[in-house]
């Protein structure tokens, strides 16, 4: 069947079908903080027990538990910093002052916190090295007391590769001893804009002109995406012309192109990717925004994207197709947004052929989420993408939906993950 025939894919479809085409890229090393939301390419183990050694969970005394009962008193006959060295003996008879974290001397298997004691001067204070402390309970083996390899063990893994790394992941891996780790590379993704229409910022209300917005709203969504944008001249309505920027964008991990890949009579990037010997995966979706989107897969092995020019459907599709690739090169599992499960808050009218991705508001009335739509839902309306917090799905096959009907939106931005008190 001539591709020019082929029906437009459904949204999932085409996303397995670029999902498929694609495996994380190669790994670099990077310092340990730098590590953060990336994904980790190597084991990483302990090479030591953690906690090193038996220590104190509390600011008190070091004790035999056996020596201690309500009301006895003890000379304090060692002192135990946190710094002190580890293996220091308890002699009989006395206690030992301890902080939290230092070694539990040998002999000793309990600490008493020190506000469960009495000092020379008053309750809850501390005794010098050489005063008496009166103990106001009995202790028992173990009490406070963190023992050696009970939080990981050595030799224990630490980090699996294929772990996204977050905050309480690099605090692990720098205690055991790691500075830096390796992890995926971020993908470089090139940004091809076409258009004779189209002028950079510096020009914007040039007459009969429209400024490139589209490059920079991509380039901040791979951005977020975690990948690493690049900016290509615009390029002419000309298939020499786009054939040049395709071959300079082909050095990139990714290469998207915007505009230019529908019907048009100058809609020369279909052709100018054929060209290139870029094999086709699809060029057309059942999704709106956004129908006239191509996928293809370069010889080297390079995804190349093109993009509708209408700035909703790029940024909609730039969502749907690219998002996910872009996490999945970058060796992440999950590649796709869990979505929320919301009721409309006004009816909404779709044509069942297509997906639809509207752009709603999420409104809360402290408890559950309802979904607005950001006015007319047309592919040029940038402000109501601009206004939107999410991407409300009607799937293909269902048409109108009344006000209360139950449906998924893609979260976009961080906007659910916050609230103004605490
Ligand atoms: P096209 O997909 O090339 O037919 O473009 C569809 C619409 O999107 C036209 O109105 C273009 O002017 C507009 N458009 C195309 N590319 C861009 C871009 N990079 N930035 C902003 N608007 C664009
Ligand atoms: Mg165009």
């Amino acid at each position: 069947m001539p591709l020019t025939s082929a029906p437009p894919l459904p949204v999932t479809e085409a996303q397995r079908k670029i999902l498929e085409r694609l495996g994380p890229l190669g790994a670099e090393r990077v310092p340990i903080v730098a590590a953060l939301g990336r994904v980790v390419a190597e084991e990483v183990r302990a090479p030591f027990d953690l906690p090193p050694w038996d220590n104190s969970a509390m600011d008190g005394y070091a004790v035999r538990s056996a020596d201690v009962a309500p009301g006895t008193e003890l000379p304090v006959v060692l002192d135990l910093p946190a710094g002190a060295r580890s293996g220091q003996a308890l002699p009989a008879g006395g206690v030992a002052r301890i902080m939290t974290g230092a070694p539990l001397p040998d002999g000793a298997d309990a600490v008493v916190p020190v506000e469960a004691t009495t000092g020379p001067s008053g309750e809850g204070r501390f005794a010098e090295p050489g005063e008496r402390v009166r103990f106001d309970a009995a202790a028992a083996g173990g009490d406070n007391v963190r023992r050696r390899g009970e939080d990981v063990g050595r030799d224990q893994v630490v980090i699996r590769a294929g772990d996204v790394a977050g905050s309480g992941g690099i605090a692990l891996a720098a205690t055991v001893g790691r500075s830096t780790v390796s992890v995926v590379r971020r993908p470089r993704v090139s940004i091809v804009s076409t258009g004779d229409e189209l002028v950079d910022i510096d020009e914007a209300g040039a007459p009969d002109r429209i400024v490139n917005g589209n490059a920079y709203g991509l380039a901040s969504q791979v951005a977020e995406a975690g990948g690493v944008p690049r900016i290509l001249p615009i390029t002419p309505d000309d298939p020499e012309a786009i054939g040049a920027a395709i071959a300079s964008a082909l050095e990139d991990d990714v290469a998207i192109t915007i505009g230019g890949v529908s019907v048009g009579a100058r809609d020369w990037v279909r052709g100018a990717l054929e060209e290139a010997e870029v094999e086709i995966v699809f060029w057309r979706v059942a999704v709106r925004p956004g129908g006239p989107v191509a996928f293809g897969v370069a010889p080297g092995g390079h995804p190349v994207f093109g993009l509708p020019g209408n700035p909703v459907s790029a940024q909609v599709t730039f969502e749907l197709f690219v998002r996910p690739a872009l996490l999945r090169l970058a060796g992440r599992r999950a590649c796709f947004r869990r979505p929320l499960r919301v009721e409309l808050a006004e009816p909404v009218s779709t044509r069942p052929e297509k997906s639809y991705y509207l752009r709603v508001a999420l409104e809360s009335d402290g408890a559950a989420w309802r979904a607005r739509p950001t006015g007319f839902q047309g592919s040029a309306m940038l402000s109501g993408l601009a206004r939107a917090d999410g991407l409300a799905v009607v799937p293909q096959g269902t048409g109108d939906l009344p006000v209360g009907a139950q449906v998924d939106v893609l979260p976009l931005g961080d906007r659910t993950l916050f609230r103004t008190a605490p």
